[in-house]
């Protein structure tokens, strides 16, 4: 029922948001998350990063963000500081919030609140740092789930295009978010 209401919601807002995401498609620049320099976020007056865990720190249901993800995680704790950042994944895996906990304290991982693309993780973070939302930048996969949730609160988005993906490893589960995936990349450009 949960998920009924979840995906009636993403679509009545997705169809009111519908501009708004094509052209984050259309303009998008970041391809994966490495690519993103946490010292140009930071002139472009971005004080607040929230990430997404699957496809953009790793591949679908890994615990441990890549390493090229663990060392720009790290020069954006050196950036931002560890408080200014927060992981917002709709699969908050109590072992990935254990490894946050201690390789990366005070790193915040949000659970607790309703899925994406429901604004709820986005309006906590605004209310735990007390930014504006065009001071916060969310980085996420799915145009559908946080790139819409991130139109719904008025943050920045990323959206990553080249998600991790290991077909080999579960190429079930996989097949099916690149179906979604493209999917939603179809229906942006054709509404
Ligand atoms: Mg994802």
């Amino acid at each position: 029922m949960k998920f009924i209401k979840r995906l009636v919601y993403a679509v009545q807002m997705g169809w009111r948001h519908r501009q708004q995401l094509r052209e984050i498609y259309q303009q998008t620049q970041a391809r994966q998350l490495y690519q993103l320099s946490p010292e140009y976020l930071k002139q472009r007056g971005i004080q607040v990063l929230v990430l997404d865990f699957d496809g953009v720190l790793a591949a679908h249901g890994d615990i441990l963000p890549t390493r090229e993800c663990q060392t720009w995680l790290q020069h954006c704790v050196e950036t931002f500081g560890a408080s200014q950042i927060f992981i917002l994944s709709n699969k908050p895996l109590p072992l990935r919030m254990a490894y946050f906990a201690t390789d990366f304290a005070g790193v915040r991982c949000i659970a607790g609140v309703r899925k994406k693309p429901y604004p709820d993780g986005l309006q906590q973070i605004m209310t735990l740092t007390e930014c504006l939302p065009q001071q916060i930048l969310l980085a996420d996969d799915r145009l559908l789930t946080g790139i819409l949730a991130g139109c719904i609160a008025q943050v920045q988005v990323s959206y990553i295009t080249r998600p991790y993906v290991q077909l080999r490893n579960r190429p079930l589960q996989e097949s099916f978010f690149m179906a979604l995936r493209v999917s939603e990349r179809f229906l942006i450009q054709l509404l």
